[in-house]
Order: structure tokens, then sequence, then C-alpha cells
């Protein structure tokens, strides 16, 4: 079984994914992971992550640069969503994201364009979803948690932008599929969402 969960920056679809696959006993891929390597290998380059041939020289990263911290921070988060406008970076990492899905005994990845793209013939596709004032605000919280002071308005202006950006470049934009659930977080606890996110996937096996 494939299950693919898609949503914008800070939906909550990240801690779902994770609980999903851990509860449906499924290996699991962050594909935000491989774009925001990218991002921080054009950074270490001093290329320019506008630029499509820097940014397609990006992907040539390391694996071990996946486990560094600093993949997790805002600014390379930014950097990913510059780079992931490029249609030759997009199509650079797409046969590592096809070869997760499609293996034996199936997968669970997260991103933005794993229920259009990647795998389009996934059994289950949610899309999650959370109005960008709360996702601001859990973004917020979890900073000041991290002793990082960032103004809250700065947050959710950052937040809009990305949203513009994965929604509205040309080459797999950021969109539930036709057949995708929507589950939006917003006046979920992270418990609640979970839960949801369960009986959703359970609901849709029932189904097939
Ligand atoms: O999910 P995460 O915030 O880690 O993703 C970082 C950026 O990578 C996103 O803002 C998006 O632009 C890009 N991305 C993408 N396609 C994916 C996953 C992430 O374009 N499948």
């Amino acid at each position: 079984m494939i299950i693919a969960v898609d949503g914008p920056t800070a939906s909550g679809k990240g801690t779902l994914a994770k609980a999903l696959a851990a509860h449906f006993g499924l290996p699991f891929l962050d594909t935000g992971l491989l774009y925001r390597a990218v991002g921080r290998h054009v950074q270490l380059r001093k290329g320019n992550p506008d630029d499509p041939a820097d940014a397609l020289a990006g992907c040539d990263f390391p694996d071990s640069v996946l486990d560094d911290p600093v993949l997790r921070s805002e600014e390379v988060g930014g950097l990913a969503s510059r780079v992931s406008i490029h249609p030759n970076v997009r199509a650079a990492l797409n046969k590592r994201q096809v070869d997760f899905a499609n293996q034996p005994g199936g997968a669970l990845l997260d991103g933005r364009d794993i229920g259009t793209v990647i795998a389009p013939h996934a059994e289950v596709k949610l899309f999650i979803t959370a109005p960008a004032e709360i996702r601001a605000r859990r973004r917020h919280d979890e900073m000041q948690r991290q002793g990082i002071n960032v103004p809250f308005a700065d947050i959710l202006a950052d937040i809009r932008t990305r949203d513009e950006r994965d929604m509205g470049r040309l080459d797999a934009p950021l969109k539930p599929a036709e057949d995708a659930l929507l589950l939006d977080t917003g006046d979920l606890t992270i418990g609640e969402a979970v839960q949801a996110a369960i009986t959703l996937v359970e609901s849709k096996l029932r189904q097939k």
C-alpha cells in the first residue's frame, strides 16, 4: 500500500505522516528533506538558488547532508522552496522518490506533489491543511520553545510567501489530487489529528 501525504508548510503533515507510517508499518520518506538538502548544498557552494543551473548542481548533495539538523531551519526551508521551482531539480529528485514509493510492501511519502506526480496511483491520498494564521502560530510557538525569537508577523509573511510559491509554480504545484481526502488540522490537537488521519485511511481502505 502507498499512502501519499501532501499539504502546505506547518500544516502538521510531517507529524501526521510519521505517526501514520508507524501505525501502518510503512517505510517513510520526508521528501521535503531532499529539496532542503538541495537548497543547503547550493548555499554551501555559494550558488544562487534562483538560477536553474546552480540549483541543479545542488542536487549532487552527499547523503550525509540529509542528517544535518540545519536542514530543519526556516532559512533552509526558504531555499528549498526556491530551488523546488526549477523543473530540472524536480526531475533530478524524481527517480529517488518514485523508487521509494514503489518498493515492495509499499511506503508512505510526505511532500507537495506525492499524490499528483510521484505516486498518482497511491491507494490513499491525504491533503493536510490549516489556516495560515494557525500554521504561523504553531511555527512561532515551536521556535520560541527553541529559544528563537522571530516576530509572529514575519513568520506569517514567510508562510504566505512559501504557500504562494509552492501553489503558483508551473511544475508540480501544491494542490490536492482529485481523489485526495482533505483534513483540516486547524482546530485539532496533534493527538486528535493523528486519530482523524488514521480513521480517514481506514475508511478509504474499507472502500477498496
Ligand atoms: O515540507 P518541507 O517544508 O520540508 O518542504 C520544503 C520545501 O520543499 C517546500 O516549501 C516545497 O517548496 C519543496 N517541496 C516540494 N515538493 C515536495 C516536498 C517539498 O516542492 N514533494
